[in-house]
């Protein structure tokens, strides 16, 4: 149903007559004949549209990228890290590990006991700890000291169901989910902070040689057998339990993708041997930008942004961007005076409309869409009528179809990478794409998008064989067993 025809687009969102004290002062006043907003979203749906031959355009642009940056480093957008994770779980894993994730406003602490084929993940048990803000603009070994303390305490609530054989030490994969630079298994240099934090002392540095000194100092005997991105754990994650995944992707605040690669096809690999011919390539797909559909609201925000130019695709497709790639537009149709003669201020403020809030109102099946009203009205101060909900509900749509449905591509180019270098063992035989990461776990739409995209580039009969599967919360098991795998001790596996 086209909403814009079926309606006069004219005052869709009403100024309450008297506003309630809570409504913010409007800041600016527009022309009062109000335009139609007709013409804004026909504009915004051809410019986001992702017809099949831009979706393969893109599918190959990123397959492409890939193979240029795996040629040499700098090749292209796309960083192509090497992992050094070259052998993956195989489910003989057995003992007890540790696992540590930072990658955000909190840690997470994890120990497992794994007791091989039969038994499998004997026991698990986790913690989440937030860390305080001051910490975030601290030094790094405050940071550092606070996280082994964390630690420390977790591992002295250890019970009798764990068991650890004398004269070993615990064991940890630490999940490090910002920019570094590895340098082997188990040490990377951090290239910078992002997401928010701005802790001195660390960039430059080893961050494993940061945990093990601050280990030291809480006198904590434990050793970090694996450094690991949060994709490449989801892939070992999920690889546990299935044979069959190949490549993960993470779906959150931002996005990334990793994949299992052929060492022979690794260029730029030098002097890094891999007893399996394999290794996990962490592809950083988040800067890739080639041939993406992109609106002025799109290089307004990315202009706008702290990294201006860079991570364009996590700027079109993840979780911190699309609300806000939504009130632009929402902002753009009060501008044409579609809200009456004044805009709420609330609607001028960067990033007040969050993902969240988006998903929330395409879930609402009601008649009069009461749910969007009243998430409209809490968050940008606006009033509207069902007309000028369904308009909403149509611009979050279209945002988040292009989001869902640059992802699908952007998984085909990887397998489709993967099948040319291979031939058949991708297409030809069942291939697992573990996902994770809060959007794709909580958005229905976003979900059934990417799935659309990758089984129209793929064909009904080939995308049978492809199996996108949602893996929570897999990357701290898998963590956990990329320390096994990576243990000092014997294999008794
Ligand atoms: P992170 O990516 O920060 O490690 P998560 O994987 O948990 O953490 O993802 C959190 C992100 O997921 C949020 O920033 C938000 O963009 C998105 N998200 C969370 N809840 C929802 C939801 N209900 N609907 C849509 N997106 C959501
Ligand atoms: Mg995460």
């Amino acid at each position: 149903m086209s909403v814009v025809g079926a309606s006069p687009a004219v005052g869709l969102f009403c100024v309450p007559r008297s506003p309630p004290s809570n409504i913010p002062r409007f800041r600016m006043a527009v022309r009062s004949s109000a335009v139609s907003v007709a013409p804004i979203l026909t504009k915004l749906k051809h410019e986001c549209a992702t017809p099949l031959p831009l979706l393969r355009h893109v599918a190959d642009a990123m397959a492409a990228d890939m193979r240029a940056g795996l040629a040499v480093d700098g090749g292209s957008d796309l960083k192509m890290i090497l992992s050094y994770v070259d052998s993956l779980p195989t489910g003989n894993e057995k003992g007890l590990f540790y696992a540590l994730d930072l990658g955000g406003t909190n840690f997470r602490v994890l120990r497992v006991q794994l007791g091989g084929k039969e038994e499998r993940v004997i026991d698990t048990e986790f913690e989440q700890v937030s860390i305080p803000q001051e910490l975030m603009f601290g030094t790094s070994e405050d940071l550092f000291d606070f996280i082994a303390s964390g630690l420390d305490k977790f591992a002295q609530k250890e019970g009798e169901k764990f068991y650890l054989p004398p004269g070993r030490k615990r064991e940890i994969g630490f999940t490090f989910s910002f920019p570094v630079r590895q340098t082997s298994i188990d040490s990377g240099i951090l290239i910078k902070w992002t997401k928010g934090f701005a802790v001195s002392g660390t960039a430059g540095r080893d961050v494993v040689a940061c945990l093990n000194e601050a280990m030291e100092r809480q006198r904590l005997d434990m050793r970090v057998s694996a450094l690991v991105n949060d994709t490449v754990g989801t892939l070992a994650g999920a690889r546990y339990w299935d044979d069959d995944v190949m490549v993960a992707v993470i779906l959150g605040t931002g996005t990334n993708a990793c994949y299992v690669e052929r060492t022979d096809t690794i260029a730029k690999l030098q002097g890094h041997d891999s007893s399996s011919g394999r290794t996990i390539i962490n592809t950083e797909w988040g800067a890739f930008s080639n041939g993406l559909p992109l609106t002025v609201f799109d290089s307004d925000m990315d202009d706008a942004s702290i990294n201006p130019g860079e991570q364009i695709f996590e700027k079109t497709i993840s979780g911190m961007y699309l609300g806000e790639i939504v009130r632009r537009v929402l902002l753009k149709i009060a501008e044409a005076g579609a809200f009456g003669d004044s805009i709420p201020e609330k609607l001028s403020t960067p990033f007040v409309l969050r993902t969240p809030d988006i998903s929330a109102m395409q879930q609402d099946n009601s008649d009069d869409l009461k749910a969007v009203g009243s998430i409209l009205y809490d968050i940008t101060g606006v009033e509207s009528n069902l007309s000028a909900r369904k308009i909403v509900v149509e611009v979050c749509d279209t945002v988040v179809k292009r989001g869902g449905r640059l992802a699908g591509a952007g998984i085909v180019g990887i397998l489709q990478k993967m099948e040319e270098d291979s031939q058949g063992l991708i297409f030809g035989k069942r291939t697992v794409v573990a996902m994770d990461g809060g959007l794709y776990e909580h958005y229905p739409q976003y979900r059934r998008y990417l799935q659309d995209a990758v089984t129209e580039l793929l064909g009904l009969e080939i995308s049978k064989n492809v199996i996108i599967e949602h893996s929570k919360d897999g990357s701290g098991i898998g963590a956990a067993l990329l320390a096994a795998a990576n243990s000092k001790y014997e294999h008794d596996f």
